[in-house]
């Protein structure tokens, strides 16, 4: 039977949200193309990850050597190159990541099988690989075929998929043999250098109030700090605002700052590039706020508010104060 290989990603003990919206995707096109869903895992002591992909696949490949207790693009590309030569699989799904940037490239070249990045979408036609991916800064989606071939390799966009939940698989756990012979010579994993401490997480707050270039100058930013307060939550923000220094990097929604899924994200004065959506569509509750009723962040909020959000932002805080008994 073909298989479909999704690579999983994991750091710091624990797989990473791209390794399950990959198996999402994985599982429908393996029920489309009758395939085997196979969830590839590499690590160091890393059964109980496995155990927690078997539930998505139909077949985890667990291969075990120290070497690659943390990603290296070296060894990773190594011992997927032998499981992709013996095992052929229509195609290998990896995540569009650091990691996936590192060793997808390398790996369609080294393997001379087609390659496609940073997709939001994929299927196959008359057993030819077809992809959507985005141009001009995401104003068009574009959906291409690949030249036919035996296997591809495509790259996965973070948070272009939702992961669902469905029936196990209880998939079967295979142990490989290490394929590593000697040191993987060319990189080595120094060290992980965590955010500087005292920097807020903005992916771990329940409530976000996110601020955009609506918000107009700095000496707005306490204001809308205040009401993220009373809301029990931490400010975030749209790009341009990290690049005018008005928040840190650390605070910044969207494909280039962290992808966060908070119980409430309230978007004020967002218009809702696709960049940014990336990053927050997946919170549960999405209220915005802006004074364009045409502004594309109103096509993914729950609740949109038209109107100037400087008349929203006090009688809000007050309203919450009052709510929790602060009045
Ligand atoms: C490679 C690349 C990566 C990027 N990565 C990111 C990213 O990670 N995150 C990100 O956010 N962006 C990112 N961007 C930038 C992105 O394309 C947008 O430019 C950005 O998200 C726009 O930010 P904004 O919504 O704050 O500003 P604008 O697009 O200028 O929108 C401001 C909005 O505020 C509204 N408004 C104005 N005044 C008021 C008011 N008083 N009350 C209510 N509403 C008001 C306006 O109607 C408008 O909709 C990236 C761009 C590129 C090219």
């Amino acid at each position: 039977m073909p298989e479909i290989f999704v690579l999983a990603e994991h750091r710091q003990g624990q797989l990473r949200d791209i390794t399950f919206e990959m198996m999402t995707k994985g599982r429908e096109l393996a029920q489309k193309t009758g395939s085997e869903l196979v969830a590839v895992l590499f690590g160091k002591d890393v059964k109980a990850h496995a155990k927690a992909l078997a539930e998505h696949a139909n077949k985890v490949l667990l291969v075990e050597d120290a070497r690659m207790e943390n990603f290296n693009s070296d060894a990773y590309q190594k011992a997927i190159t032998q499981l992709i030569g013996e095992r052929k699989p229509l195609l290998t799904l990896i995540g569009h990541t650091s990691y996936g940037l590192d060793l997808a490239p390398s790996l369609a070249v080294s393997l001379e099988m087609p390659l496609a990045t940073d997709c939001i979408d994929i299927g196959f036609e008359n057993e030819t690989l077809t992809v959507t991916r985005q141009m001009y800064g995401g104003k068009v989606n574009v959906t291409s075929s690949l030249r036919k071939a035996q296997s591809y390799v495509a790259t996965v966009r973070q948070a272009a998929f939702q992961v669902k939940s469905e029936a196990p698989l209880n998939g079967q756990i295979i142990e490989v043999p290490s394929p590593l012979s000697e040191e993987t010579a060319g990189k080595r994993f120094v060290q992980y250098v965590p955010p500087p401490p005292g920097g807020v997480d903005i992916a771990a707050a329940p409530v976000l109030v996110g601020v955009g270039r609506g918000i107009k100058d700095v000496s707005n930013i306490p204001v809308v700090e205040e009401l993220a307060k009373t809301l029990g939550g931490v400010l975030a923000c749209s790009r341009p605002i990290v690049d005018k220094g008005w928040l840190p990097t650390d605070r910044q929604v969207g494909s280039s700052g962290k992808t966060v899924k908070p119980k409430l994200y309230l978007a004020l004065g967002i218009s809702g590039a696709f960049q940014h959506i990336l990053g927050m569509k997946a919170s549960d509750l999405i209220i915005a706020v802006n004074k364009d009723p045409k502004a594309p962040i109103f096509g993914v909020a729950d609740y949109g508010v038209v109107d100037d959000l400087f008349k929203i932002v006090g009688p809000l805080k007050n309203k919450t104060q009052e709510i929790k008994g602060h009045k």
